[in-house]
């Protein structure tokens, strides 16, 4: 995977592969701009009520068809929080109270590095509705989970909570 900046943000100049801070980065010979590559930061919910949990149908790539909680990717200067209560809403059209971190992941989509965080959530009011990038939204008991789960951090945060469900029922 590689992101092709081709040209200095700032000046303009063509940038060159160069050594830098340890490794080779996009540099600019005319100014001294090195380009350091960000990671991506997302967020998802393990939003609960009545002993089920919500997933959410994705309609786009990657994983389109398949079941993920719903996510998105932080806007620059968002909180975690706030990015996730947006996501949640624009998505499945609920308000969401953001609980405790659930664990963070690395992201196995193609296009991108980085982390998601995963957030326990709860939502008291409304029924969910299918929107934005999504194609479809339903509420899972721990017994019913589907099987084409999206992503590797889909499986795990599903089996922490299957884990919880089941030591709170014995
Ligand atoms: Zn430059």
């Amino acid at each position: 995977m590689r992101f092709e900046l081709n040209f200095c943000p700032r000046c303009g100049h063509l940038l060159e592969d160069r050594e830098a801070f340890g490794r080779i980065r996009r540099v600019c010979p005319a100014c001294g701009f090195v380009f350091f590559r960000d990671h991506k930061i997302a967020v998802g919910a393990l939003i609960e009520r009545d002993g089920h949990v919500l997933l959410a149908r994705r309609a786009v790539t990657p994983q389109k068809g398949k079941w993920a909680l719903p996510a998105g990717y932080m806007d620059y200067g968002e909180t975690p929080e706030d990015a996730l209560r947006r996501e949640v809403k624009e998505e499945t059209g609920l308000d969401i109270t953001v609980g405790d971190v659930l664990s963070v992941f690395p992201l196995d989509n193609p296009d991108a590095r980085g982390v998601i965080i995963i957030y326990w959530a709860q939502t008291n009011t409304g029924e969910p509705r299918a929107d934005d990038d999504v194609s479809e939204v339903a509420w899972f008991a721990p017994d019913e989970l589907p099987e084409d789960l999206a992503f590797e951090s889909t499986r795990q945060a599903l089996a922490l909570w299957r884990t919880r469900c089941l030591d709170a029922s014995r």
